[in-house]
């Protein structure tokens, strides 16, 4: 028996990355499985069901959440996984329009999600929601200080989410990932070694030895949403091979 099965999972952001490595390992385990992005790839998981959807809006988040409930009727797995950053020189000059993109991508987009399908899970009593925050947010690193402050606050969000929906059998939990081969994480990685001023960047490997692949993060998700840890509730769980001293 495969431990997911006949359980109904929405992952954000599984076209690629941390979030298609999740799709593939949660439809491994026999769940069903919807993704969306904001355009279909060829690199979508073969077996999930996909909605094109820009979560940085309400309108994205009810399109996503109005296909997952016509798909599958109800959710028993959320994963608020789409997610990015784009690098500037200094916090200062970050324009506004960026901070609140970066807020509606890395916090409000699972904010809103969870707000449209937590409310099945909590009359059913029974579901999982994982939040994908990031290692980085204890550096705050200025050239990124939109990003980390969303992911802080998603973190922050996601403790108190957890103590409401405790009562009622949904778990709640974050996974903060560090330096991970993705197009995305290889993209922003670029960005930033191009900028001419600011501070450089961290290229030394972290402690265990190699940078992080996605399925190192879905490996994480998969036992955030699994029974095997139905006594874990609120908590930040970091996978970064020990990058970061706190976290
Ligand atoms: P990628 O850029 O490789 O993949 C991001 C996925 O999210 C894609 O499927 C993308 O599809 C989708 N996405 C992006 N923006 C939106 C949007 N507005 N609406 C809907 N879907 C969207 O990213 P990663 O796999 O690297 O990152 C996944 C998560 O992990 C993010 O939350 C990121 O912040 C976090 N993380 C990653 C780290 C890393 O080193 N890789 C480190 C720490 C945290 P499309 O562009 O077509 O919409």
């Amino acid at each position: 028996m495969r431990e997911l099965e006949g359980k109904r999972a929405v992952v954000t952001g599984g076209s690629r990355g941390i979030g298609a490595a999740v799709v593939r390992r949660l439809l491994a385990e026999g769940a069903e499985v919807l993704t969306t992005a904001r355009s279909k790839t060829g690199t979508v998981p073969e077996g999930a069901a996909f909605v094109e959807a820009d979560v940085r809006t309400r309108a994205g988040a009810q399109a996503v959440a109005e296909a997952a409930l016509q798909t599958f009727g109800a959710v028993d797995i959320l994963v608020d996984n789409a997610g990015g950053a784009r690098p500037f020189p200094h916090a200062l000059s970050i324009p506004d329009e960026e901070w609140l993109d970066q807020l509606n991508l890395n916090y409000l987009a699972p904010v809103r999600l969870d707000a449209l399908l937590t409310p099945g899970m909590r009359d059913r009593r029974s579901g999982a929601v994982v939040h994908i925050s990031s290692a980085a947010v204890p550096v705050s690193a200025p050239p990124f200080l939109h990003y980390t402050a969303a992911k802080a606050a998603l973190r922050n969000y996601s403790r108190g989410l957890a103590m409401e929906l405790a009562p009622f059998g949904v778990r709640v939990n974050a996974v903060s990932p560090g330096r991970t081969e993705t197009p995305g994480g290889e993209a922003t990685r670029e960005q930033w070694a191009t900028l001419s001023e600011g501070p450089g960047q961290d290229t030394t490997s972290p402690p265990l030895g190699r940078d992080g692949r996605p399925e190192d993060i879905a490996e994480a998700v998969l036992f955030l949403v699994s029974d095997r840890s139905s006594w874990v509730t609120g908590q930040n769980l970091t996978v970064d091979g020990g990058e970061f001293p706190v976290g």
